[in-house]
């Protein structure tokens, strides 16, 4: 019988409705990359209604979704998981929130039309729609353990997010628009809790990303740090830097765009 600290127990939150930026590929990322190391990921689904028990699982999993759904998922999430989600990562296990699931991590959201969807606070901050959707390639420079390194993604929301006074963004950008467009932060952490608008997906081209997020399941489930054996990690790596290099060419674009459009002298 297998060894059950060789588990990782992920909960995927809402996976009929959270799930239009590739959520699946993340979490198969995630499978593969326990599996190469001779671990094993288990997921279990919670869906509208249904409750989440702090201690069941090392990782959470919410991802992204249209202000339709989103709508339908905030008030349930509220009600039947927001305060066993803000206890399970006070006591360790880990999460990540990709897009409109990071929307709903935080304190709340209001949508396009000017509804208010509830957040569940258990990430300090604060997303209001804007009149235009950022999108596009974005390159960040990412610090997670004490560690920088360049991580990249797509982005596509309406969403204008504000972090807390205290909160720590995840990173800063490099190319294209996080939180609001304007700070130049992207993201927020707060203990094992990653929420953030890069998707794409975001782990396949970012293994350092999952690695740490297993890192992190692995200590909640065992109680001690277990080392990653490290993987050849060639072809992610080749992936990061063709969406890096797209990041960056974007915005030199854009850039030329408005010198060619800027009157003559400016
Ligand atoms: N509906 C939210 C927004 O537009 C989140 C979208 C998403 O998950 N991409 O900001």
């Amino acid at each position: 019988m297998s060894d059950p600290m060789r588990v990782v127990r992920l909960c995927h939150l809402y996976p009929a409705e959270m799930n239009i930026y590739a959520d699946r590929g993340n979490i198969a990322v995630l499978a593969r990359r326990l599996e190469w190391r001779g671990m094993r990921l288990e997921v279990t689904g919670a869906g509208l209604g249904d409750a989440v028990l702090p201690g069941e699982h090392d990782l959470y999993y919410l991802g992204g979704g249209q202000d339709r759904d989103q709508a339908l998922v905030a008030a349930d999430m509220a009600r039947t998981k927001g305060d066993a989600l803000v206890s399970a990562v006070e006591d360790g296990a880990a999460l990540l929130a990709v897009c409109g699931g990071y929307q709903l991590a935080g304190r709340g959201y209001v949508g396009v039309d000017g509804s208010s969807m509830p957040g569940i606070g258990l990430l300090d901050a604060e997303t209001v729609a804007g009149d235009t959707r950022l999108i596009g390639d974005v390159l960040i420079d990412a610090t997670l353990d004490g560690e920088t390194r360049e991580v990249a993604g797509f982005e596509n929301h309406a969403g204008r997010t504000h972090l807390g006074a205290g909160a720590v963004p995840l990173g800063t950008v490099v190319a294209g628009h996080g939180n609001d467009g304007h700070d130049g932060t992207e993201g927020v952490v707060r203990l094992r809790a990653i929420g953030t608008y890069l998707h794409g997906p975001l782990l396949p081209k970012n293994p350092w990303v999952a690695d740490t997020l297993l890192a992190w399941a692995l200590a909640h489930r065992t109680g001690e740090a277990v080392p990653l054996a490290p993987l050849d990690d060639v072809l992610e790596d080749r992936a990061r830097a063709v969406a890096a290099g797209r990041a960056r060419g974007e915005r030199s674009e854009r850039l030329i765009g408005r010198r060619a459009q800027a009157p003559a002298g400016s």
